[in-house]
């Protein structure tokens, strides 16, 4: 129980997946070599002209479609100045006060958080302090590399919608599924592609009034967005109730002392000069370009995750693994429709295997689910869905196909550990062990329970071992039921 409300609004720096930057021709490539993606344009050299990037508003429309925002028949960019090493034309082209999409929102478990806005902007290079910290105030020195300066961002404002870190997670995790469907970005919070500031304040629960708020910079994974979350509200509401009053500012996020530490206080917009930039021309999506990214617009993770519990019979809970984990939807998808239409598996028992040994072996090696060929699990399931094998023995069956590619019934062969389920083939056994004990099944007939007990197993045990014990014991008491009790 806590005593006070939460209210978030977050900020997410999605980095587009172009070929080239927003404004020039260098390459926008992760972890090449130190300023070797750089031109006169994205150094901000005198006497260069930034040309727009088609595909970056392409991505934008995209993420308009898929985010319910409105896109205005004009937007403009802006130049926010400010110096900083990482920046080296002085300002930051972005959009100010007429951006590329507007008024949006994002359904996070049946509750709509509306999003402010949209807007494109350029990266900034990357500063690194060396030195023992890797901080700038005991380095002894940094460096600078421009490789991501001008490379394009999105910027998605959220409304203060949202009430809990929790909340904010799966907000995040929901547009980080989203982001990728549409094919924008790559999505990937360790390299930087999605970069988050949360803005927090508190208030007592019903307040119609929002708290002063701290913002809280570059959270680079989930587990750190909702650490600060849970740290930063605390603070603030332990500061309220001793009678102090919330700062105001900027805060970082310390992942080793699981603390928020204060920044600068806060900028104004006044203080960035914000202005339109001279050197480029406003942007004015067609009709006919809009009208051709939301054709080529796919399925998104909502409507995924409700087709699969409407089609396959699954749980919201495994609809919701198999969208987030990139790649496993897809697998799946693979799998189901590799399954033999007569094997008697389901997606159902597809999913199961997916969710949890083709997950679990992921988790574990790191590997891409495509290790194991979706036709191979496939195979599994029906090998299983047949009876051929238990869906014991398919563990140990599917742990050595992971682990040497191999088809799973090329491993069943191998280790002759198919079941025998073939009905006609059990009912010759059947009759020969009857035939041989002619009195067996008049005395079961003739028994109480316990005789009748005593001998099914005596009659089960001599079928097992004419079939070396491989028979399907469900068959199996399927016949010995038709031969010996029901005549
Ligand atoms: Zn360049």
């Amino acid at each position: 129980m806590t005593a006070y409300e939460t209210v978030i609004g977050l900020e997410v720096h999605c980095e587009l997946a172009t070929a080239s930057k927003m404004f020039c021709g260098c390459p926008n490539e992760f972890g090449d070599e130190p300023n070797t993606n750089v031109c006169a344009v994205c150094l901000g050299l005198p006497g260069s002209l930034p040309v727009l990037n088609a595909m970056a508003v392409e991505y934008a429309l995209r993420v308009a479609d898929a985010l319910n925002l409105r896109v205005p028949e004009r937007s403009v960019f802006s130049r926010k100045n400010y110096f900083y090493p990482d920046m080296p034309k002085n300002y930051q082209t972005s959009q100010y006060d007429e951006p590329i999409t507007i008024d949006g929102w994002l359904e996070i478990d049946g509750v709509r958080v509306g999003i402010t806005r949209a807007h494109l902007e350029e990266d900034t290079g990357k500063s690194q302090h060396v030195g023992v910290g890797g901080r700038i105030h005991d380095a002894e020195f940094s460096l600078v590399d421009y490789n991501r300066a001008g490379v394009p961002l999105l910027e998605i404002v959220s409304e203060p919608d949202i009430r809990s870190a929790e909340q904010a997670k799966r907000y995040v995790e929901e547009l980080r599924a989203t982001l990728l469907a549409v094919g924008v970005s790559d999505v990937k919070m360790e390299e930087g592609s999605l970069r988050i500031d949360a803005n927090v304040s508190v208030r007592t629960p019903g307040s119609p009034e929002f708290g002063t708020r701290a913002e809280i910079k570059n959270l680079n994974s989930l587990r750190s967005l909702l650490r600060a979350i849970e740290y930063e509200s605390d603070r603030q509401w332990s500061l309220t109730q001793a009678g102090e009053k919330v700062v105001q500012e900027t805060r970082h996020w310390d992942e080793e002392s699981g603390r928020t530490i204060s920044g600068r206080s806060k900028e104004e917009a006044h203080d960035y000069r914000y202005f339109p930039e001279p050197d480029l021309v406003p942007v004015e999506p067609t009709q006919e370009m809009r009208e051709r990214v939301r054709a080529s617009m796919p399925e998104l993770p909502a409507a995924q995750r409700a087709r699969y519990i409407e089609q396959w019979g699954i749980g919201a809970e495994d609809a919701r693994v198999l969208v987030d984990v990139p790649g496993l939807a897809a697998y799946a998808e693979r799998a189901v429709a590799a399954l033999p239409g007569d094997s008697g598996g389901s997606a159902k028992d597809v999913v199961n295997w997916v969710r949890q040994e083709v997950l679990a072996y992921i988790n574990e090696t790191g590997l891409s689910p495509a290790v194991l060929a979706p036709e191979m699990l496939a195979e599994l399931v029906a090998l299983v869905a047949a009876g051929t094998i238990s869906r014991q023995q398919a563990k140990d069956v599917l742990a050595e196909s992971l682990r040497d590619e191999k088809w799973p019934r090329t491993i069943v062969e191998e280790r002759g550990i198919a079941q025998v389920s073939d009905e006609g083939a059990i009912a010759d056994v059947i009759d020969r062990v009857l035939a041989a004990n002619p009195n067996v099944a008049e005395e079961y007939r003739a028994g109480d329970e316990a005789a009748k007990k005593k001998k099914w197993g005596f009659l089960m045990g001599q079928v097992m071992r004419e079939l070396k014990g491989r028979g399907n014991a469900q068959v199996i008491n399927r016949i010995l039921e038709q031969r010996v009790a029901g005549e």
